[in-house]
């Protein structure tokens, strides 16, 4: 693939970005350069909300059954381009094919909900509020929208927010992630060969400046921004000062906790995928282990067990369990949070740095498995998102001291409990303030008829991303009073 720049999609056009500013998309099983990211300007951002403003009178009043046509051509398109679709973005991100095939599943999945929006988007009513007068609300669309996405699941996220977008008669602008954009820009391909009216969906590639541009912009409505925490609250108080609409799912540190009567030949899978899944860079993975009482020892030896088996390479590799980090900033990210761990007396029981690949692969930004025992809670691997693939387990006395140390932390967005009693697990969804629970499940990932929820620092606004929580965030529940004389 050459390194070529890539270019914005704007009013049904893909044009060229003025700037000269760029960054490397960077193939991370290689090291090799294969695209690069324009940081696209003040100026074309604004072209793209004119051209996005412009053609939402024209969308708006398209029938909702006409307009999600397009959708059930794009969800076709994309069964089509399958295996295409996820080679990209196993070269673009790294993960292995089958997580590649995994992530375009879940977007096919949102795709699908989406198409129902003639019902989903339905109003309600009653008669005779007083003597022959009605009252009703209808959902209406507002203009124009965009989202902030990152990198870690580039083809997936957007997905949560566009088709819910456009469906309910907004249009659309997308900034993808700039380290990871090549996904988007495929599938936004598919979405001009499929004849999408013009402006209706833009993409602008970049970061801050295109980024302060559409919140700054009168003519938007809402940002739905996924990413870290820091960047997150940044924009969210931005929103604030410019009155949008704002969703914001951010960071997270999830706890899973395992109690003594968990059944642990069928937990250990599950808590390697969790912890393990996408290299440990999903804001679902498991961040930390509480092993709860006498289950302490047999799990930790499960674990390790399972752990050393993972096989570690080049995504694309059918063989292989867990591809590289996505970039060596992140790579080196993690190595940095293995240190700190060692360097406060966490016990480190399986090191994946040094981790061996195939030769072709030695420019790649790889870690295996990472297992540390004897973690305390004030310890930074047991605090921060390490978005990598480490386990810090922590010996816990019981449940009590399992919530606790949940939360303590600042984030919420899920964890999951591995128990055999109803009432065990009850108590959990009852008491753990995150947004999203597992119980006896790995990765407590909302199917999309169901928004993926989040609190505290995980996440910022009311209404989150997927199903009936996306339509009220795109549009506006307008009450009409009726009396006929
Ligand atoms: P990031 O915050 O670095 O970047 C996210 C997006 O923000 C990118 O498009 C980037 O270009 C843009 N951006 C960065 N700095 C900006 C600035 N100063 N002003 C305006 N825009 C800016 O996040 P990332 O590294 O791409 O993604 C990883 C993070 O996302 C992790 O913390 C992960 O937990 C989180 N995440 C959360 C969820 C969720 O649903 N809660 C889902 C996926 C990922």
């Amino acid at each position: 693939m050459n390194a070529e720049v890539l270019k914005n999609y704007i009013n049904g056009k893909w044009v060229e970005s003025v700037t000269e500013r760029t960054r490397d998309v960077i193939n991370p099983a290689t090291g090799e350069i294969i695209a690069k990211t324009p940081m696209s300007t003040k100026e074309e951002t604004l072209q793209a909300i004119e051209v996005a403003k412009t053609a939402f009178w024209r969308w708006r009043t398209t029938p909702a059954q006409s307009r999600i046509r397009y959708l059930y051509d794009f969800r076709e398109s994309l069964e089509e381009n399958f295996d295409e679709l996820a080679k990209v973005l196993t070269l673009e991100h790294g993960k292995t094919i089958d997580e590649s095939r995994g992530e375009y599943r879940r977007t096919i999945e949102n795709i699908e909900t989406a198409t129902t929006i003639p019902t989903l988007q339905m109003g309600y009513n009653i008669e005779d509020v007083a003597a022959g007068i009605d009252e009703m609300v209808i959902k209406q669309p507002l203009g124009v929208f965009f989202c902030v996405a990152p990198f870690n699941f580039p083809a997936m996220v957007p997905s949560w927010f566009w088709p819910y977008a456009i469906a309910t008669g907004n249009t659309y602008i997308l900034k993808p992630s700039d380290q990871c954009p090549l996904s988007m820009v495929k599938q936004f391909e598919i979405l001009d060969e499929i004849g999408i009216p013009k402006g209706v969906v833009n993409l602008v590639h970049g970061g801050a400046e295109a980024v302060n541009t559409l919140i700054e912009s009168p003519d938007t409505i809402g940002l739905s921004f996924v990413g870290s925490t820091k960047v997150g609250k940044l924009l969210y108080r931005k929103c604030g000062e410019y009155g949008k609409r704002v969703q914001v799912q951010g960071g997270a540190k999830n706890f899973i906790t395992v109690m003594p009567d968990a059944n642990l030949e069928r937990t250990i899978p599950n808590l390697i995928t969790s912890f393990y899944g996408n290299a440990g860079q999903r804001c679902l993975a498991g961040g930390v282990l509480l092993a709860v009482g006498d289950i302490y020892d047999s799990l930790k030896e499960s674990l390790l067990e399972a752990a050393r088996k993972i096989t570690v390479g080049e995504g694309l590799d059918e063989g292989i369990q867990m591809g590289p980090l996505a970039s060596k900033a992140g790579m080196e990210s993690v190595l940095k949070y293995i240190q700190n761990g060692i360097e406060e007396e966490a016990e480190l029981i399986l090191d994946g740095r040094n981790v061996t690949v195939n030769e072709k692969f030695s420019k790649g930004f790889f870690i295996g498995p990472t297992i540390f025992d004897k973690v305390e809670p004030s310890m930074s691997i047991a605090q921060k998102e390490i978005f990598g693939p480490v386990i810090p387990i922590i010996h816990v006395k019981d449940l009590d001291e399992a919530i606790n140390i949940i939360h303590d932390n600042p984030y919420g967005n899920a964890s999951s409990i591995f128990t055999s009693s109803g009432k065990t697990a009850r108590e959990y969804q009852y008491r753990v303030n995150v947004g999203n629970i597992g119980i006896n499940i790995g990765v407590a990932a909302p199917i999309s008829t169901f928004p993926f929820s989040g609190m505290k620092d995980s996440f910022k606004g009311d209404l989150h991303g997927q199903g009936k929580n996306a339509v009220d965030f795109f549009t506006e529940e307008k009450v009409v009073i009726t009396r006929w004389f």
